[in-house]
């Protein structure tokens, strides 16, 4: 399951859901200790169900058990609720958030030109939206000292870029968009193979659905009716009444 791929990388993050598995006296005895208010989670188990942190970390499995990639390769459009550990008073910070991916899977030549192309095709659409951004190198917070290195060399091989948007301030701009290339690390993990029997490479576009809403409000206010008409028209909001 995705979590293998995810326990590596952010076990700090996930999101486990428990349940109360045990007979109907033991769930008995759970609630009687929850209405005396007293701690009644030491009665519950893990379910065998995770809460998937990316869209795109179902998509590897699905991906592996359809066989061989064909040399024109695969483009999944995925989106889900997602969920990460991660409590914060900031509005750009949701420990469940939506996310909208693009998901290539096919040759290293293939992958890098899909994640050129939407780098390019993602400022356009932020332009359109007259959003204020940059495009910058990023890594992912990955969990502890091995992952501080991680990190490092993520950043240093440009494997994640983020286009990000100065909602809290210049210093510290959100990034409501990413664009990552994971080189052949999905491909060996769930044992994807490309048309000449290599592990596939992968690469995804996510787009924060939520950061870029909050993006669009703290541009052009919170009143839709205000927006500019161009980008009202590109959102297919009705013509306003004058
Ligand atoms: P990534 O996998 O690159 O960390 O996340 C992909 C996209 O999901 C980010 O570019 C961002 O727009 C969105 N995202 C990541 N973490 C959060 C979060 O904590 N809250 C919200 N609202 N969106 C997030
Ligand atoms: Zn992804």
């Amino acid at each position: 399951m995705a979590h293998h791929v995810f326990g590596q990388s952010f076990p700090n993050l996930l999101g486990c859901v428990c349940g109360l598995h045990g007979t109907e006296n033991e769930i008995d005895v759970a609630v009687g200790r929850f209405d005396a208010g007293g701690d009644w989670t030491a009665a519950l188990s893990p379910a065998d169900l995770v809460l998937s942190p990316a869209a795109c970390y179902p998509v590897y499995p699905i991906a592996a058990s359809r066989g061989p990639v064909p040399a024109e390769g695969w483009l999944f459009d995925v989106a889900a609720d997602c969920f990460r550990r991660e409590p914060s008073r900031h509005l750009d910070r949701l420990q469940s958030f939506r996310m909208r991916e693009y998901v290539c899977i096919g040759s290293p030549d293939h992958v890098s030109e899909f994640r050129e192309r939407w780098m390019m095709l993602a400022q356009e659409v932020a332009s359109d939206l007259r959003l204020t951004f940059r495009i910058d190198y990023a890594s992912d917070p990955f969990f502890g000292r091995v992952g501080r290195m991680k990190a490092v060399s993520q950043q240093q091989q440009a494997l994640k870029f983020e286009l990000l948007v100065p909602l809290r301030s210049e210093e510290q701009p959100t990034a409501c968009m990413s664009f990552n290339y994971h080189r052949d690390h999905f491909g060996v993990t769930w044992g994807i193979a490309d048309a000449s029997g290599e592990p596939a490479h992968t690469a995804c576009v996510a787009f924060g659905m939520d950061r870029l809403a909050v993006a669009m409000f703290h541009t052009h206010g919170s009143n839709v009716a205000r927006w500019p008409t161009a980008v009202r028209n590109l959102l297919g909001f009705p013509r306003n009444d004058r």
